[in-house]
């Protein structure tokens, strides 16, 4: 359980003075819902706001502060508000005239705060001209100088949430933080010349120069390293635990999986046999497998996923496999249905599409021991669906399942066999920070039967010669040349980019008649798996896709992607696309369409593209092309990202934070000690609740 000091913090934001369910919604969808992610959210910006004491501080278009005495109101004669509405005053620290100009102004509010002969002091954007200064709609309107902040913090925002207002929020929460003990080793901390946690937060959301926001500063360092230990720190916690978890032990296969494999019809590469061979050690070893398998697409995961899945079941236990869609989830079903023919071992599917009777005898089934092997989408894991003894659980392509979720699977299913599987290369840091829990497998090579893609870049404008060359081409190959024509779906722009995928669909027509397809997000599961279905059997020579297909589906006969847009795509979804062609022994080629103007980014991207098909080398390209600003396209890749930690000029950190855990949990694994009590607090400030509560007793 959370320590009682610390649910202050974990408020909702409504229960602030001034915080509505509007401004809550807001607030949710810019840094979160409770009163800790007001605190994490911090200041991109300072403005500052110069107290003018002469008139020569004055630079045009900077904020400025004044004092002055009103001497007159100038309103309008109409009483149209959208007139302005004038006040003179005069200077009170240097002779100079001031106007301040108001457009849909209040007459009763004006000359309320605004009264003649008041002495007020006004901040806002300032102009001169001929000695004198307008200001128009003062930011800030004062009784005296400490009315107004001197330094303002400028915080990342979103439409409906000012700067101003968060800044109060803020402020709030601040003043009642509770007094927590210190979690960092105390030399350590005075090497480093940081704050303790509260004054680095008071410090990070009140700075007073452009050093006070930058990552470089103390406080900021302090908190961002905060969040990296209680990461690494609880990363390490589950890992030690997990290793001496017993798992549900699996003996090595005799039967199934040498059946499967002599059945393949293909060579096995000798990564496939490496990491087969590592996994089946670690099933068949004591501790729970808690391991990564990264391999890029095409690199033949599937088959190494199923001879763990055929371990657990040999051992009279069942398998399971995740995939990240529906329709991956039937891509997954009928392959591994495939492999599996004529072998006895009874496979099942389950996602949001099985429902009534069908859905229920799965789960009864499953509940009975009846099925051997259920594939699904994250269905699978939901409350209902229970196991009669969950042996291994293969997860694919899926990096929300962080690892809370991993846990809490755990703990769901005690002593289960985790295996998740990545085509997204993923860089040191990253590994380090979103699976430091895990053991590693790599699949580094790809099978031998593969052909190099042939990838090219032309402009959008040649998209209907493309098509009609395509055509004449096709009607020479055999077997049957089959293209991937695919259209961009971004969700911002949906409602346009499926009218262009439509339209295309509609021109293509005329050039290849009804041997063209269309998919795209907004169809049903059935109507689209129809239309899949149809191309997979070669009945369709064309498909037009918006990105569905992006990860994981298996058409040997298609050979040429055309990619429309491509620079809209980032490059690692660029990669995954053209991972679905060149699978079979026929030579394949990628077309990326660019629209104009390219940008030169634009074009250096996919300059790469067209020279390697190597997952990692692109990765690497593409973070030094984003120069760092997305590190390691984290976002993109949709792996977690720190609310404090800027991995981009703090990575450092994170090698002493990995450190200084592992240092911490060889002396006090249970975090008993007085640090050890002090950083319980730490893991609970950043919601690492399962990690305590799995790691510690
Ligand atoms: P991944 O999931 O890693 O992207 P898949 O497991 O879907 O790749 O495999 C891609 C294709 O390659 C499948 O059609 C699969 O049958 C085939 N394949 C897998 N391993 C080999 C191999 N060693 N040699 C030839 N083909 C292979
Ligand atoms: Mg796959």
């Amino acid at each position: 359980m959370r320590p009682s000091q610390l649910n202050i913090l974990f408020q909702q934001t409504t229960t602030l003075a001034g915080v509505g369910g509007k401004t809550a919604a807001l607030l949710k969808k810019l840094c979160g819902s409770c009163l800790i992610d007001l605190l994490f959210h911090l200041p991109s910006n300072v403005a500052y706001r110069r107290r003018i004491t002469a008139f020569s501080q004055i630079t045009s278009g900077t904020l400025c502060t004044v004092r002055l005495r009103v001497t007159s109101h100038a309103a309008p004669l109409k009483k149209r508000r959208a007139t302005p509405y004038r006040i003179i005053g005069e200077c009170i620290d240097f002779p100079a005239e001031i106007e301040l100009v108001f457009f849909n102004w209040h007459a009763d509010y004006l000359s309320a705060r605004l009264a003649e002969g008041a002495v007020v002091v006004v901040s806002g954007k300032a102009e001169t001209t001929n000695g004198r200064i307008k200001m128009l709609h003062p930011d800030y309107i004062a009784a005296d100088w400490t009315g107004i902040p001197e330094y303002e913090p400028i915080y990342p925002l979103t439409a409906g949430i000012t700067s101003k207002g968060l800044a109060k929020s803020v402020r709030i929460v601040l003043d009642s933080l509770p007094p927590l003990p210190e979690w960092l080793d105390q030399p350590f901390l005075a090497k480093q010349g940081w704050p303790d946690w509260q004054t680095a937060l008071r410090l990070a959301h009140t700075p007073k120069n452009e050093s006070d926001v930058s990552c470089l500063s103390p406080a900021r360092a302090r908190l961002a390293y905060d969040e990296l230990l209680a990461n690494q720190l609880a990363l390490a916690l589950v890992r030690t635990v997990q290793r001496k978890k017993a798992g549900k032990q699996l003996p090595l296969s005799q039967k199934l999986v040498p059946q499967l494999l002599q059945g393949l019809p293909f060579e096995l590469t000798c990564a496939q046999q490496r990491v087969i061979k590592e996994i089946a050690d670690d099933l068949s070893s004591s501790g729970q497998m808690m391991r990564l398998l990264q391999g890029d697409v095409g690199s033949g995961k599937t088959v190494v996923a199923l001879t763990a899945l055929l371990q657990a079941v040999e051992a009279g236990h069942q398998g399971v496999l995740m995939a990240p869609t529906d329709i991956l989830a039937r891509q997954h079903y009928e392959s591994i249905s495939k492999l599996l023919k004529n072998m006895p071992v009874r496979t099942a599917i389950l996602t949001a599409r099985e429902k009534g009777k069908a859905r229920k005898e799965i789960l009864t089934a499953l509940a009975a021991g009846d099925i051997d092997i259920l594939i699904g989408t994250h269905a699978v894991f939901t409350d209902e669906v229970i196991y009669h003894s969950l042996g291994a659980a293969v997860v694919d392509e899926q990096h929300k399942f962080g690892v809370q979720q991993r846990l809490a699977l755990c703990r769901k299913e005690s002593g289960v066999n985790l295996l998740i599987m990545t085509a997204t290369p993923i860089p040191r840091t990253l590994a380090l920070t979103n699976f430091g829990d895990l053991d590693m497998s790599i699949l580094d090579e790809k099978p031998a039967n593969r052909q190099p893609i042939d990838t090219r870049v032309l402009s959008l404008k040649k998209a209907e010669e493309l098509a009609l060359k395509l055509r004449e081409k096709m009607a020479k190959s055999t077997p049957k040349m089959q293209v991937y024509w695919v259209c961009p779906l971004i969700e911002e722009s949906q409602k346009s980019d499926l009218a262009a995928a439509q339209k295309r669909y509609e021109s293509l027509q005329k050039i290849f008649g009804n041997r063209v397809g269309l998919v795209h997000g907004q169809m049903k599961g059935p109507e689209k798996d129809a239309v899949m279905n149809r191309f997979l059997a070669g009945d369709l020579d064309v498909l037009v896709a918006t990105t569905v297909i992006e990860v994981g589906v298996d058409v040997p006969g298609a050979t040429v992607m055309v990619i429309e847009q491509a620079e809209r795509f980032g490059l690692a979804g660029l990669h995954q696309l053209r991972g679905r062609i060149g699978r079979g022994g026929e030579k394949s080629a990628c077309l990326l369409l660019y629209g104009e103007p390219l940008t030169q980014t634009a074009r250096a991207r996919l300059k790469i593209m067209r020279e390697t098909e190597n997952g990692f080398t692109i990765a690497e390209e593409d973070l030094r092309l984003r120069g760092g600003g997305d590190i390691l396209g984290v976002r993109q890749s949709g792996l977690m990202l720190f609310q404090l930690a800027d991995l981009s000029c703090q990575g450092d950190l994170l090698y002493t934070a990995t450190q200084d855990a592992k240092m911490i949990l060889n002396t006090d694994p249970q975090l008993k000690s007085a640090r050890g009590q002090a950083l319980r607090y730490l893991l609970y400030l950043f919601r690492k609740d399962e990690a305590v509560i799995n790691g510690l007793n």
